[in-house]
């Protein structure tokens, strides 16, 4: 079982400190969302879990182990971006496989990872098609059949529905409800949208100018926030 700790986490660009000490412990299993206001450090923080941005301090573990300087591929996580970063010129079957043929995964098994993930994304019918031929919202789930093949002990979600309209971003927010049960993995979930925080996290983290603020579940951030801060950015009566 493998969950996440992060031991007194910091990153700074240059002489300003953006990330200011965090420590955070998550449990296997359970999905985490990060809010905050922009610019607080979110996305910073999942780079460094990613292993795509340096730490300047701190440890990250993962499960039994300090992955600091373990490279991202094999580190056991998945990041899925805002931007979805698909290859343009790819099939949505080479983009969902792309990673399985850099780590040298045979064919017929790949094969076999690639039209599982389609399947549980009901996109077997788009596997030939390009990016380009896809909607926003169909773009977003071939970047999550992508992380879904890496078998990933921990996912990394950057606002993956910032960019799709708000009747997409509710059927949406039930597909990835309905993966964490189907695919029992920690998720890490970045959002700026408290709806989004309240319906899907098990835990959020409020973070602001590098700090976490508080952590706990939906209800009891309501309930009690620790601070006006919070108060304010839950929307809770306090
Ligand atoms: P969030 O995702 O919460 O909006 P970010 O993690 O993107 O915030 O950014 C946190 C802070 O770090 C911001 O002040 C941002 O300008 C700064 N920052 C992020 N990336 C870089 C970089 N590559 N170089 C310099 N400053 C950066
Ligand atoms: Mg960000």
């Amino acid at each position: 079982m493998s969950g996440l700790r992060l031991q007194d986490i910091r990153k700074s660009f240059g002489a300003v400190e953006v990330i200011r000490g965090v420590n955070l412990e998550i449990e296997h299993g359970e999905f985490v969302v990060f809010v905050g206001p922009s610019g607080c450090g979110k996305s910073t923080l999942l780079r460094m879990i990613a292993g795509l941005e340096d730490i300047s301090g701190g440890t990250i573990m993962i499960g039994e182990r300090a992955v600091n300087d373990v490279e991202p591929r094999d580190r056991g996580v998945a990041m899925v971006f805002q931007s979805y970063a698909l290859y343009p010129h790819m099939s949505v079957y080479d983009n969902v496989g792309f990673n399985l043929m850099l780590s040298k995964v045979p064919k017929a098994e790949r094969d076999q990872q690639i039209r599982a993930a389609a399947r549980s994304l009901q996109m077997e019918h788009l596997l030939e098609r390009k990016p380009g031929q896809l909607s926003g919202g169909q773009r977003q789930r071939v970047a999550i059949g992508r992380a879904i093949v890496r078998n990933p002990k921990v996912f990394l979600f950057d606002e993956p529905l910032s960019n799709l309209d708000a009747a997409l971003r509710g059927d949406m927010r039930l597909e990835l409800a309905r993966l964490h049960r189907e695919l029992e993995t920690t998720i890490i979930y970045v959002t700026h949208d408290q709806v989004e925080a309240m319906t899907l996290a098990d835990k959020i983290v409020v973070m602001d100018q590098g700090t976490v603020q508080q952590v706990g579940s939906p209800l009891d951030l309501y309930d009690r926030p620790a601070n006006r801060f919070v108060a304010g950015f839950i929307g809770s009566p306090r």
